[in-house]
């Protein structure tokens, strides 16, 4: 029961009505991306946008829009946008992924989805589903995200490590 108790507790995030969005694509769909960013530049230019290495390099030269890179994926930029939702500075994903090649930074690619979803960060994997989010009049809101309250939850545990119980 308690450990129920403990997975219901939520903290309340606030997402600014300026996102901070994440572009990344696999090599197969960048030219996607590029046309979308393309076609979506003038909603894209009110926000923050960063993107792995090439993909933003490349979305940088394309569209002019002002991009943050950080390192390729391959070399640890999937993680480094991970790293960025875990610190509340990247709110955002737009993400083109490859579903018919494995990626030589598959885990990496899993670990970001997954810190995704559990920051209840809005995540786009394919095309309408970015053009969904984009259009959506939350873009142009504060929005409050609802995510586990690790302060509390990592008290319950180590409380239930010094009482020798076990730990949820
Ligand atoms: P890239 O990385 O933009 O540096 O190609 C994308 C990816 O995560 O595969």
């Amino acid at each position: 029961m308690e450990q129920n108790n403990t997975q219901n507790d939520f903290t309340i995030v606030r997402m600014d009505k300026q996102k901070r969005i994440a572009l990344v694509a696999h090599d197969s769909r960048k030219q996607d991306i590029i046309n979308w960013v393309t076609v979506n530049k003038e909603k894209l230019t009110k926000h923050f946008l960063c993107g792995t290495g090439t993909t933003a390099k490349l979305l940088a030269a394309a569209t002019e829009l002002p991009i943050t890179a950080f390192n390729s994926g391959p070399l640890g930029g999937d993680q480094q946008i991970g790293s960025r939702i875990v610190e509340g500075n990247i709110d955002f994903m737009i993400f083109f992924w490859d579903p018919l090649a494995s990626q030589p930074h598959d885990p990496d690619v899993k670990a970001l989805l997954r810190i995704a979803a559990l920051y209840d960060i809005p995540v786009a994997t394919n095309q309408s589903t970015a053009d969904f989010l984009l259009t959506s009049p939350l873009m142009d809101q504060e929005y409050n995200r609802k995510i586990i309250d690790y302060t509390k939850r990592i008290h319950n545990r180590t409380k239930a490590f010094d009482n020798n119980e076990p730990m949820a």
